[in-house]
């Protein structure tokens, strides 16, 4: 009843929201779109039932315990993971979904008076932009620290993994022998040229995956990369992963970088287009001799001044629990951060692989001098 109110207050008393899920109670792209004085108010309740003035504070009615997430991931089989968490505890799962950094600006925005516990997103880079953006505030727990392996949290405890992806090349079955393929760093050799296919460097997969490089190989050997990968490109970057596992299938180049779930739901779909393309592919996992294949993150972090911040804790804490480890990372045919949990068939079927353990807070760390060195090099 309560959250029904919620609804008539804020969205619905602007009449643009007529249905909203019990928890799905914000749209940021709505919020945003009638301007940044609609508060959230989670919980309180309205007794009239009618239209209300927006408010501006955050919740304080602790009539029901809650947990208020900023979550940049959308995945439906997050909710009934938030429902087992609420059955458990009896902590009622708020969500506001929205673009990462439109949920930054957001809590900074709001202040204060954020009613936001916990900010999700997906990958490293992005959860260090909230870092430094100053909204988010350490968390020491032994379950946490237990559960995410040291290289997969931010040291100090602003953030910590969620799920992995990889970061692999997927090549043409018929153009290429999996024996030629090694390393990220192979690919600037000229015996690639005009045969890697790879999206806009502006894309923070390949940001962090640069991050990554200049921690290990250092600047000036990354720009150099650069500089000899760009040289071997089949066509000026365009599109997202799945744009470049595509052009792969179509012959348009041999080897392309792209994260492994992409692959790996075409391989799940119903579309015969991306059967055909997957079954003309197949995936390598580069660096296993050396370093091991990057990976990168979704990830979590308590917000500063998180209202609910023990519930937010105790929220953070189930999701790294064996049981929502293996939900979420199914979700969207990732690799859970913490050991012993299956991973969907299909991605098992890609085979166990080397992972890279350099610590993630250093993809975001780099980023600066990531940018200057793409910008240098040429990589659009
Ligand atoms: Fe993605």
């Amino acid at each position: 009843m309560a959250h029904q109110s919620i609804a008539s207050k804020g969205i619905a008393s602007k009449g643009i929201a007529s249905k909203i899920t019990r928890r799905r109670l914000w749209s940021l792209g709505l919020l945003l779109s009638a301007g940044l004085t609609v508060g959230i108010s989670a919980c309180q309740s309205n007794p009239t039932g009618g239209q209300t003035q927006d408010t501006t504070e955050a919740p304080t009615d602790s009539a029901e315990s809650v947990v208020n997430l900023y979550s940049a991931r959308h995945y439906d089989i997050d909710d009934e993971l938030y429902e087992e968490f609420t059955a458990e505890t009896g902590i009622q799962v708020n969500v506001l979904e929205g673009k990462p950094d439109e949920l930054i600006e957001r809590i900074k925005n709001e202040g204060e008076q954020s009613p936001a516990d916990v900010f999700v997103a997906v990958d490293a880079g992005r959860m260090w932009r909230a870092q430094e953006e100053g909204i988010l505030q350490p968390v020491t727990s032994e379950v946490l620290n237990t559960a995410v392996p040291e290289n997969l949290r931010e040291p100090s405890g602003e953030w910590f993994s969620l799920t992995k992806r990889a970061r692999v090349l997927v090549y043409n079955t018929d153009n290429v022998q999996p024996a030629e393929l090694s390393t990220y760093e192979d690919l600037a050799d000229p015996k690639w040229q005009g045969r890697v296919c790879v999206r806009s460097s502006e894309n923070v997969y390949n940001q962090s995956l640069l991050g990554s490089m200049v921690e290990t190989n250092g600047a000036e050997a990354t720009e150099t990369w650069v500089e000899g990968l760009v040289a071997n490109f089949a066509r000026q970057p365009e599109g997202g992963d799945v744009d470049q596992i595509k052009a792969v299938a179509a012959g348009q180049c041999d080897v392309a970088i792209a994260n492994h779930y992409y692959w790996a739901r075409m391989a799940k779909s119903d579309d015969p287009a991306d059967i055909a393309a997957v079954e003309k592919t197949a995936v390598f996992f580069p660096n296993q001799a050396d370093r091991g294949t990057h990976v990168n993150i979704s990830g979590m972090g308590l917000v500063k001044g998180a209202p609910n911040s023990e519930n937010a804790i105790a929220f953070m804490e189930f999701l790294v629990t064996p049981e929502a480890q293996k939900v979420f990372s199914e979700g969207n045919n990732e690799y859970p951060v913490v050991t012993g949990v299956d991973v969907d068939p299909v991605v098992a079927a890609l085979g166990e692989f080397k992972v890279d353990e350099v610590n993630v807070a250093s993809y975001g760390r780099n980023n600066p001098e990531v940018n200057e060195i793409v910008n240098r090099a040429g990589w659009q």
